[in-house]
C-alpha cells in the first residue's frame, strides 16, 4: 500500500462509524447561537474543522512561554540589558531559570517577544527577541510546538515558512556574486546550490521523522495522513541585496527539488515597506521570473500588498499585488491589503479570480502592523469579487492569536453563513500546495468529483476505486478527511 497511514487517517475522522445523518442545519443553528457572545463563538470555532493554516512563519508562531521554557530547559542565560537570551553566560547575564523568580524580567521578555500595542515597529522588532532562543532550537523542537497548537484546534495541515539549514544558506548568500547576467549568476551558484540542497534535505528528513514521532505517528509528518501534516515554504528575505536574494531564492527552489512533498514553495519575507524591499522590488520580480522559468514553474506564494499609505508611497500600493502575480508568478498572495489602490482594482480582482490565485488573509496581523480591521479590511472586497481566500495566522506567537481567533475575527468582520465558513476552511486545502487531484471540480465545493458524491453522508464508505484514488492524491486525502471531519462535527 502506497500510503499505509491512509486508513488510520480516515479512521481518525470516524468515517467508519455508522451514525445519525450529518445535520448541517442544526450546526448552522448552533453557529448562529454561538455568535451571541465571544466565549461561545470561541468554543464553537475551536472544534470547528479549520483544515489548514497556509501562512504561518515558524519563528513568529512561537509563544514567549515556549521560548522561556526551552531556554530554561537547555541552560541558556538571560541578558537583562539586551532583554534577550544567550548561550554565552558572560558577566551581567543571569541563568534563564532566574525568570521563574523574577516577575519583572519575565514580563520584560514577554513584552519584547510579542506585538503588544506597539504597531509595525514593535511587531517586527519582536523577531530579534524570539530568535535569541529560536536560533538555538532544533527545527523539530519548534515545529512540534506549532503542530501541537494546530492539533488542539482541529487543524490538520500546515505550510510553515522557515529557514532551513540556516548556516549553509547564510554561507551561500554571503558568497553570491553579481546578478547582472542571471544565466551566469545561476551557473556560478550551481555547486553551492547542490551542497545546500543536500544539507537542507537532510535537516528536513530528520525533522519530518522527529515531528511524526512527537505526534505519535509512524510515517513522516509531511504525509497527507499525518495527524498534523506539516510542509515547508523556504523564506527569501526581500531586504537582502540582489545577489543574496537571488542566491537564497535559487537555494529554496533547489531544496524543493531535493525534498519534494516536504518543501513545497518559496515566499519572500520581511517588511514590504523596507527601503530595500521597495526600491529593489522590480529587480526581485525579474529574478523570480527568471528562476520560475529555470526551475520548471515551481510553486511561489508571495507576500504582496501588506501596505497602507501610512507606510508606503502610492507606487508600491498600486503595483505590488499585480506584479507579484503577473511577473512573480505567485499562486497565492499573502495579505493583499492594498488591493483597492490598484489603478484597476476591479480588473485585478477579476484577474485573481480567473487565475484562481488565493489570498491568505491574516486579520490580527493586519490590525497589529497596519491598523487595518473591520470595514477597512478588504476581505469583504475579495469575497464579493469571488476571489478565493483562506484564513491564516501569520505570526500567532507574536500576535498572541491562533487560527480559532482568526476565524472568530472573520465571523465578526463578514458575518458569513455557516456554509460559507465551511467553504473558507475548504479553501485552505484546495489552495494548499498538495499534489494530486482535488475533491472539487473546478475548485467548486458544490461540485464533488465523480465517485465521491456521498462523501458528506454519515454512512459513506469509499469504494475500492475511491480508496485507490485517495491513496494516489494527498490533496484528495486531506479534502476527504475535512469533509468527514465536518460530518463528525455536525453530528
Ligand atoms: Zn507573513
Amino acid at each position: 500500500m502506497k500510503h499505509p497511514y491512509l486508513l488510520a487517517a480516515l479512521a481518525l475522522s470516524l468515517c467508519w462509524a455508522p451514525a445519525a445523518r450529518a445535520d448541517e442545519t442544526t450546526a448552522a443553528r448552533r453557529f448562529q447561537q454561538a455568535q451571541q457572545d465571544e466565549p461561545s463563538l470561541i468554543a464553537f470555532l475551536q472544534r470547528f474543522p479549520k483544515g489548514a493554516d497556509l501562512h504561518n512563519h515558524l519563528n513568529g508562531a512561537l509563544y514567549s512561554e515556549h521560548l522561556v521554557d526551552w531556554a530554561i530547559a537547555h541552560g541558556m542565560s538571560f541578558d537583562p540589558k539586551a532583554g534577550k537570551f544567550t548561550r554565552d553566560p558572560r558577566p551581567g547575564t543571569v541563568p534563564a531559570a532566574k525568570l521563574l523568580e523574577d516577575d519583572a524580567l519575565l514580563a520584560e521578555y514577554r513584552r519584547h517577544a510579542s506585538a503588544g500595542t506597539g504597531g509595525h515597529d514593535q511587531f517586527f522588532n519582536a523577531f530579534g527577541y524570539i530568535s535569541s532562543v529560536a536560533r538555538e532550537m532544533p527545527l523539530a523542537d519548534r515545529v512540534a510546538l506549532v503542530a501541537d497548537e494546530a492539533r488542539g484546534q482541529n487543524v490538520h495541515y500546515l505550510e510553515l515558512m522557515a529557514t532551513i539549514a540556516g548556516s549553509t544558506l547564510r554561507k551561500l548568500a554571503k558568497g553570491a556574486g553579481p546578478v547582472k547576467d542571471l544565466d551566469a549568476a545561476l551557473k556560478a551558484l550551481k555547486p553551492a546550490l547542490a551542497e545546500y540542497a543536500k544539507a537542507g534535505a537532510a535537516e528536513i528528513e530528520q525533522t519530518d521523522r522527529a515531528v511524526a514521532t512527537h505526534l505519535g505517528y509512524s510515517g513522516r509528518a509531511s504525509d497527507a495522513g499525518s495527524p498534523v501534516a506539516v510542509r515547508y515554504i523556504v523564506q527569501v528575505d526581500r531586504t537582502d541585496d540582489d545577489p543574496a536574494f537571488f542566491a537564497t531564492a535559487a537555494a529554496g527552489l533547489a531544496l524543493m527539488q531535493a525534498a519534494p512533498g516536504q518543501v513545497v514553495a518559496i515566499n519572500i519575507v520581511s517588511p514590504e515597506d523596507h527601503p530595500i524591499a521597495r526600491t529593489h522590488f522590480a529587480a526581485q520580480m525579474k529574478m523570480l521570473d527568471f528562476l520560475y522559468q529555470r526551475f520548471g514553474h515551481p510553486n511561489l506564494a508571495l507576500h504582496a500588498g501588506e501596505l497602507t499609505p501610512a507606510c508606503s508611497p502610492l507606487g508600491p500600493l498600486q503595483s505590488h499585488i499585480r506584479q507579484s502575480v503577473v511577473q512573480g508568478h505567485a499562486l497565492r498572495i499573502g495579505h493583499g491589503v492594498a488591493v483597492a489602490w490598484d489603478p484597476d482594482a476591479a480588473g485585478l480582482l477579476a484577474e485573481l479570480k480567473r487565475r484562481h490565485v488565493a489570498v491568505e488573509i491574516c486579520l490580527t496581523s493586519n490590525d497589529a502592523i497596519l491598523g487595518v480591521s473591520g470595514a477597512r479590511h478588504p476581505v469583504s472586497l475579495y469575497r464579493r469579487a469571488g476571489v478565493p481566500y483562506t484564513i491564516a495566522t501569520d505570526d500567532e506567537g507574536v500576535s498572541r492569536s491562533n487560527l480559532t481567533l482568526e476565524y472568530a475575527k472573520l465571523v465578526r468582520t463578514i458575518h458569513p453563513a455557516y456554509t460559507e465558513l465551511k467553504d473558507v476552511a475548504r479553501n485552505g486545502l484546495e489552495y494548499a500546495f498538495l499534489a494530486g487531484e482535488s475533491l472539487y471540480v473546478d475548485h467548486d465545493p458544490r461540485r464533488l468529483r465523480p465517485g465521491f458524491a456521498g462523501v458528506r453522508n454519515a454512512a459513506w464508505q469509499p469504494s475500492p476505486a475511491a480508496t485507490r484514488r485517495i491513496q494516489a492524491s494527498p490533496k484528495l486525502l486531506q479534502e476527504v478527511r475535512l469533509e468527514r471531519d465536518f460530518v463528525a462535527f455536525e453530528r
